[in-house]
């Protein structure tokens, strides 16, 4: 559509992934605000994930929700916590409802252009305008740049990898375990020498249900040895299984490091920090900054990064730090954290809104003697936040 050799516009997005178009589709629903172009490598979306995650308030993806729950368990060899919310549901957002319904707001909008198939090979800055060079040969040119896409750069320290493999599956669920129409957030599984492992179960019908094997580990895994767990854990507990669909990640659980000062680009996304560093969870973190975004490109026309907490990114570098420590510290965390915290607290804690009065129930069910010798972390964590 857009290959002239160079183009202007307002803003340009790198990336139409999550955080990409969860900013284009409210741009181009509210029909104001400067003009934008969305870059995106993919040549086309798939329903390659599904994200879920504590609704806590409602969001402009409200309508892709599939299936919600009130109350969800954690799982190990003691026994099974239950936890329950009615304010707070645990849902499941459909990728191909999200990018139909993105896709939809952008192709029938005026000032928002999705350009997919297109890689962006280089970004660079000058004092009144950014300059996004594509594979193509394209420039694109614009005062404002978003950058949503990975970061290849290393981590921060203390860093923990969560690579893990999904399959949607037909079958009876499985038996044993405690399982029933409940999703099962974490049901812990021997280490064999990782920090922990985990098995992640969400029912969709009697007959359907997602199941994931996660690993924690200190290294990025390959896919194929979770993949084999997977498929053994599904052999041994629910035979006859028929897959239905795939997905997989790697997702880099650390507390974003600075980046180099960039007074015309802003990070968004994971990228810029939207990720609870301690879980994964990024999904509506998301929507609570496009909705910020969007209103601040329609208002001041600049676009505003994610809105970042130190304390919390300093309790993240601490509880990651003492996940590490030993096999066994993250199933001991986890597990006290839902036997002991009440669930409303700690879903406001866990989805990165906390009030102030919750951090004191997190911090009581957590084992202490644990976290003294990170306290240094945590400091640092704070100053260079
Ligand atoms: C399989 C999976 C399941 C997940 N489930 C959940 C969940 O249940 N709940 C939750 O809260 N979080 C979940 N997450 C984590 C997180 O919410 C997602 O990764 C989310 O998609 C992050 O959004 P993002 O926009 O930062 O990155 P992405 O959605 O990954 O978007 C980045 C985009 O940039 C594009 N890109 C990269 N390089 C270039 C380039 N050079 N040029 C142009 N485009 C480029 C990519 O193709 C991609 O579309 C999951 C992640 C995965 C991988």
């Amino acid at each position: 559509m857009i290959r002239n050799k160079r183009f202007r516009t307002d803003v340009i997005v790198l990336g139409g992934g999550c955080a990409g178009l969860s900013l284009a589709s409210r741009m181009a629903e509210s029909r104001t605000g400067p003009a934008m172009i969305v870059v995106e490598s993919r040549a086309a979306y798939q329903e390659d994930r599904t994200w879920c995650g504590w609704r806590l308030n409602p969001h402009f993806f409200d309508d892709c929700v599939v299936r919600e729950w009130n109350s969800w368990q954690v799982v190990d060899n003691d026994g099974e916590q239950l936890q329950a919310s009615d304010e707070y549901p645990y849902e499941m957002v459909s990728a191909a409802k999200f990018y139909e319904k993105a896709c939809g707001l952008i192709s029938a909008s005026e000032s928002v252009k999705l350009l997919t198939g297109a890689t962006v090979v280089a970004v660079k800055e000058t004092p009144a305008q950014v300059d996004v060079h594509l594979a193509d040969g394209t420039v694109l040119c614009a005062p404002w740049v978003i950058d949503t896409r990975p970061k290849t750069t290393e981590l921060g320290w203390p860093w923990i990898w969560q690579s893990f493999v999904g399959y949607v599956v037909d079958a009876e669920r499985p038996h044993g375990l405690g399982f029933d129409a409940t999703p099962t957030l974490m049901n812990f599984q021997a280490e064999e020498g990782h920090v922990a492992q985990f098995v992640y179960v969400l029912p969709l019908s009697p007959t359907q249900f997602l199941v994931e094997w996660t690993r924690l580990s200190k290294n990025n895994e390959p896919l194929a040895a979770i993949e084999g767990r997977l498929t053994r854990w599904l052999d041994e507990y629910t035979p006859r299984w028929q897959l239905v669909r795939r997905e997989s990640g790697s997702l880099p659980m650390a507390v974003p490091v600075k980046e180099p000062s960039a007074p015309r680009i802003v990070r968004a996304g994971m990228r810029g920090g939207s990720m609870r560093a301690s879980s994964g969870y990024a999904f509506h973190a998301i929507q609570r900054w496009a909705d910020d975004c969007a209103a601040s490109l329609v208002t001041e026309g600049f676009p505003v990064p994610p809105v970042r907490s130190r304390l919390l990114e300093a309790l993240d570098g601490s509880f990651l730090s003492v996940l590490q420590t030993e096999p066994g510290a993250a199933r001991e965390l986890f597990t006290e954290l839902f036997a002991h915290c009440p669930a409303d607290p700690l879903v406001r804690f866990l989805a990165g809104q906390p009030k102030v009065s919750d951090y004191w129930p997190v911090i009581a069910s957590l084992p202490w003697r644990r976290f003294l010798p990170t306290v240094p972390t945590a400091i640092g964590q704070w100053c260079r936040a």
